[in-house]
């Protein structure tokens, strides 16, 4: 082992599966001056004792990319090590029993096509040809990926790591972290007990030990450990007549996975009742080679279900049982990047599926760390996707229902209901009395519809239009023709005064700064020119601004404005908990706000994009006016003692009026219908602004904000991709997103969001297509659920293109 270094670049925690990955990667991107320090030998969390399975499929496209990256890494990374890694390319098996679950494949197996994953649906027969160990007399088919299969843990782990060495990395084993300290000039003294080095840079790769390596530097990692077994049995007769493997099998509606090992399977198991450990702190002695005693009692329905779909299991000896455990998050997705509020500190921890994911999270941690940012959007798993709500408590209960869960279908339109609720709107109790019925956003309870009289007021989980639907049709209706009353008090909302204010905000923001009283779309561009924001920019006095963007990306946010306004003279402050808020939209919104403030609230008076600062009722109030439901509409925030009172007013000013509260699924159909994109839908960081059609309010005229060099060359060169609306024909489906667009046979774009616009009874979804085919009037086709439908590109907004319902 080499003497350790005073100084180097980077240190990273943990020489797992992840921080080895990490390491390689860092020497690839050309940073030679890392090290890796691992607490006893290699693999000594959760790596070793791994299934070793490996798959590309995930509910999230970008994730799936970045596990088919890790998956074809493989090959390049023993051939570099020189290291075997046990490379089993048996290719994988999703299997369906129920006609839902067959649902659900077909329109993974469509969006495979959009991943560039060549994935194919098989029937009974062609299953039971790769696994003839398989009763597939309930089976309706499975989806096979020939890039599945399996390796040995260890081999992977050390093939990273010696790759890296390779590369001029150095990797001290048996040295533990035991404190990380601020130098106080930006840089840390990473304390080990084998000596003290100073690191520009940490990466927290602790995996099982990442709370507590995250609590060196004061950091809550929402992370939790779950038992998890697998059992290994004697050699079966039937797979030693085989010539070659049987391919990995999910059997998701059984929960069960197995895959050949020898010639006998490995069967492992997701119990129902899931059992998180070491709750209160990962023992620093645990590892190298230790497992949890197994609990044969707690896998029995299980292993019932498994031996009913491979019958011959019934009969294997079982030559061991494996307990071990591994790291999840609430979502089950990693925590990678920087940690919010720690310079420098950086997360590559709570990856449940190392082996599919290690070489995606290495490369696209290293690329933040070496160019500013990841090549891709990576919010799926980016740390500052959760905010203080996930606290220990929430994270388990989360971990454990995500852990049972895990093989179980994710409907679109279900909120799952661990944790739930944590955080209300204050207007909670009067919502929930109007039948309202709750989805959940960063831990806040939002309404997504208002069940109409007479009708359930829960959701059923569904692919297919769901009940909601006649109650989201009425709130539309309402909203185009009379006025709609929304809370939006889970909406962003930031502060940011000061003397500097101004001249900080047009550093950060791509438009055009405000007036004062008035209101701008403002995008905000990352250094390599791509949106890393849709805000909406209020100016409330000549130093101080209200900034507004979608709730969920709080942390984000202010992850970026921590980053990029720090500076004397400027305050940010996230004021989301601070203030509530309601959005009142339609014909007779105005009206409705005349009664609310006595005032004259005419065109004239309170014209489109500025913002009135007055009292409503007993609130005192700032009132914008604008909506993004395209109609006549106001949004209006109050400090959140007062939100009880202000919707209180707001429901009594709406008497006699055609009136009614709305959900957030009626405000998505009226986006659609106005061709209004969404952060995370139609804008994210994988789309410039002239593909999202967002150049229009970008000030190229102003000299040095962020991405400006890269905004100017977007905006000269001609865009591959354009952001455009279809008009479906579907019967009770509408788009979810990622659904491949085909024309005469070709792939020339993918669905962003889709759904039913009521005000126009058809199926609308929003798409990136190919710049050659975005004016076609030619017949396209989205497959929805695995059916082709016929769409067509609309040339304009379904409703009032001309903008004048919301201007006038
Ligand atoms: C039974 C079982 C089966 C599994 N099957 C699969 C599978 O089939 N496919 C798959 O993809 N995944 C599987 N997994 C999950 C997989 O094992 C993990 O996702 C992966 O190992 C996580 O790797 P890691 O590097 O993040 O963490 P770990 O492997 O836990 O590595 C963290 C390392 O950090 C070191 N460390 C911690 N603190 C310090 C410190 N302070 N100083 C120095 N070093 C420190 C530890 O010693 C450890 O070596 C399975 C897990 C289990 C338990």
């Amino acid at each position: 082992m080499p003497a350790m270094k005073s100084h180097a670049r980077v240190v990273v925690v943990g020489g797992g599966v992840v921080g080895c990955s990490v390491l390689y990667h860092l020497t690839k991107m050309g940073w030679k001056d890392v090290v890796l320090c691992e607490r006893k030998e290699l693999t000594a969390g959760s790596s070793w004792h791994a299934a070793g399975g490996f798959h590309a499929l995930n509910s999230d496209p970008n994730i799936s990319r970045l596990q088919a990256y890790t998956i074809k890494l493989y090959r390049e990374i023993e051939k570099l090590s020189g290291q075997n890694i046990g490379l089993h390319f048996t290719g994988g098996l999703n299997i369906a029993a129920t006609r839902e679950r067959w649902d659900f494949l077909r329109a993974d197996w469509a969006r495979h096509r959009v991943l560039g994953l060549s994935t194919e649906l098989l029937g009974p027969a062609q299953i039971r040809k790769l696994c003839p160990i398989i009763d597939t007399s309930d089976v309706i088919g499975a989806i096979y990926d020939p890039m599945e299969g399996h390796l040995d843990p260890s081999g992977a782990t050390h093939a990273f790591a010696k790759a890296a060495r390779s590369a001029g990395a150095e990797i001290y084993r048996h040295t533990r972290v035991i404190e990380i300290l601020p130098t106080g000039h930006g840089s840390w003294h990473i304390v080990t007990d084998a000596g003290t080095l100073e690191a520009e840079h940490v990466v927290n790769a602790a995996g099982l030990w990442a709370r507590e390596v995250g609590q060196m530097v004061g950091v809550q990692l929402p992370i939790v450990a779950m038992e998890h077994h697998y059992l290994l049995t004697e050699d079966l007769p039937e797979l030693q007549q085989l010539p070659g493997e049987i391919p990995l099998v999910l059997d998701l509606d059984g929960e069960i996975y197995l895959r050949q090992e020898r010639k006998g399977i490995l069967l492992g198991v997701y119990e129902k009742e899931a059992t998180p450990w070491a709750l209160n702190g990962t023992p620093w002695e645990y590892g190298e080679n230790e497992l949890l005693p197994p609990s044969l009692d707690r896998l029995t329905d299980a292993l019932d279900k498994g031996f009913r779909r491979f019958p011959t299991l019934s009969a294997a000896g079982i030559r061991r049982v494996v307990n071990g455990p591994f790291t999840f998050t609430p979502d089950g997705n990693p925590l990678v990047g920087p940690v919010p509020g720690v310079r420098n500190y950086w997360a590559a921890c709570g990856v449940m599926a190392g082996f599919a994911q290690a070489g995606g999270v290495g490369l696209a941690l290293s690329q933040w760390m070496t160019q500013g940012e990841p090549d891709s959007d990576i919010y799926a798993m980016d740390v500052a996707r959760f905010g203080s709500y996930a606290s220990r408590n929430y994270t388990v209960a989360k971990g454990r229902e995500f852990y049972a869960r895990r093989f179980q279908i994710a409907y679109p339109n279900e909120f799952w209901r661990a944790g739930r609720p944590a955080k209300t709107p204050a207007t909670y109790p009067t919502l929930k009395a109007a039948n309202g019925v709750f989805g959940v956003s960063f831990g806040t309870e939002v309404p997504l519809y208002f069940a109409t009289d007479g009708e359930l007021s829960e959701e059923t989980p569904s692919l297919r239009r769901s009940n909601a639907f006649a109650s989201v049709a009425e709130e539309c209706r309402v909203a185009r023709n009379g006025v709609g009353i929304l809370d939006i008090s889970s909406f962003g909302k930031y502060l940011i005064g000061g003397p500097r204010a101004e001249q900080a905000l047009e550093r950060l923001l791509a438009g055009r700064i405000p007036g004062l009283g008035k209101i701008r779309l403002t995008p905000m561009l990352s250094h390599s020119g791509r949106l890393m924001g849709d805000l909406t920019t209020m100016r409330l006095e000549s130093d101080r601004f209200l900034l507004g963007g979608s709730g969920y990306l709080q942390t984000w946010h202010m992850r970026w404005f921590s980053h990029h306004l720090a500076a004397d003279g400027v305050t940010v402050k996230n004021v989301s908990d601070e203030y509530g808020g309601v959005a009142i939209f339609g014909p007779q919104s105005r009206e409705l706000l005349a009664r609310l403030a006595q005032a004259d609230v005419s065109n004239e008076a309170f014209p489109f994009l500025t913002v009135l600062q007055r009292d409503l009722g007993f609130a005192p109030a700032l009132t914008a006016r604008l909506s993004v439901t395209g109609e006549l509409g106001y949004e209006i925030y109050t400090p959140t003692p007062y939100m009880h009172a202000l919707l209180g007013s707001v429901i009594q000013a709406a008497e006699e009026l055609d009136a009614r509260h709305v959900g957030f699924y009626a405000l998505n159909a009226l986006r659609l219908e106005k061709s209004f994109g969404i952060w995370s839908r139609e804008f994210s960081p994988d789309y410039t602004p002239r593909m999202a059609g967002l150049d229009r309010f970008i000030a190229y005229d102003r000299p040095n904000f962020i991405g400006r060099e890269a905004a100017i060359r977007d905006r000269e060169t001609a865009p591959k991709r354009r952001l455009v609306t279809l008009a479906v024909s579907s019967t009770d489906a509408d788009a979810a997103g990622y659904e491949p667009i085909v024309l005469r046979g070709d792939l020339v774009g993918f669905v962003t969001s889709g759904g039913y616009a009521h005000s126009v009874r058809t199926s609308l979804a929003m798409a990136y297509v190919n710049a050659e085919v975005s004016d076609t009037e030619q017949e396209l086709s989205v497959t929805i659920l695995g059916e082709p439908c016929s769409c067509r590109i609309l040339t304009e907004p379904s409703i009032d293109a001309s903008g004048s319902r919301m201007k006038s």
